[in-house]
């Protein structure tokens, strides 16, 4: 339940809006996520994962990984046709010259990464999965090549309010857990953006002590070119996301003859929205 902070209203979970008056309840998957049972669980699995790592060497690989994951990025992986369109699309190219007109509201076609996950957003979700968009957390910048060779980095900014996470890939969460349609999902194994060191330190300690600093972003997400063995903690944003949200695109601009415009083009409209390019 979400009680409205209006008129005391108790809306369900999975409201945005307070039914009688209105009122914006926060983000779904972020009020979800923020129940007091949910952080509770969260911080348990925590703090046993902590004391493996209270002391010495092992305390200070602890803190420099958590300082890597409360930097880290949601990456969102696409085709360079996919990332051509939007970023280079029809609608930008008028845009570009009408600032802020509706065609900059628009929201990214859904892209590979969210369709394959329609069939479980339910479970996980219910009502508000269909405003769900997926990502994944990387600490370098570097994203899952299955879904596409070129990597999206969201900003901070947008997707800090908004966004929550899960410990592993939705599917193989559900088969790991046996969660039916309409379970409970366990606790203690989703976190609200800010908290995402706790997920991380509590999914992944144990192997980072045996794991050189250098090595660490591998170990929290792992590109195997294989979407059944691409290992990675999964990223939630509740709402749209246009080009506004990207701080930079990460890919190879060594491409094919054919495929050379394409790029260039991509990276002149970076160069315009102020946004990076990263060779790779
Ligand atoms: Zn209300």
């Amino acid at each position: 339940m979400t009680n409205c902070s209006n008129c005391g209203f108790e809306n369900s979970l999975m409201s945005e809006k307070c039914s009688q008056c209105g009122m914006f309840l926060g983000f779904p998957n972020v009020n979800d996520c923020s129940q007091k049972e949910e952080m509770k669980a969260l911080r348990k699995r925590y703090r046993e994962k902590f004391k493996l790592a209270e002391l010495g060497e092992q305390q200070e690989k602890r803190i420099d990984f958590e300082g890597q994951v409360k930097k880290s990025s949601a990456v969102i992986n696409v085709s360079l046709d996919y990332l051509y369109n939007m970023i280079a699309g029809k609608s930008t190219i008028y845009s570009t010259y009408q600032l802020q007109t509706e065609g900059e509201a628009r929201d990214f076609v859904r892209s590979e990464f969210d369709k394959e996950r329609l069939g479980i957003e339910g479970t996980l979700f219910g009502s508000y999965g269909s405003n769900i968009r997926y990502a994944a957390m990387s600490l370098d910048g570097s994203g899952l090549k299955s879904y596409g060779d070129y990597t999206i980095i969201l900003s901070d900014e947008s997707v800090r309010l908004r966004t929550t996470l899960l410990e592993e890939n939705s599917y193989s969460f559900i088969r790991r857990h046996k969660i039916l349609a309409g379970d409970k999902i366990p606790k203690g194994y989703r976190a609200v953006w800010k908290e995402r060191y706790k997920l991380a330190i509590a999914k992944l300690m144990g192997k980072i002590l045996l794991t050189k600093e250098t090595d660490y972003a591998i170990i929290v997400l792992k590109s195997t070119g294989d979407r059944k063995r691409d290992e990675y903690i999964e990223v939630h944003i509740y709402g749209k996301i246009n080009k506004e949200a990207i701080r930079a695109v990460r890919g190879n601009s060594n491409v094919d003859p054919g495929q050379k415009e394409k790029i260039l083009r991509i990276k002149e409209y970076l160069k315009i929205y102020k946004k990076e390019w990263i060779e790779e």
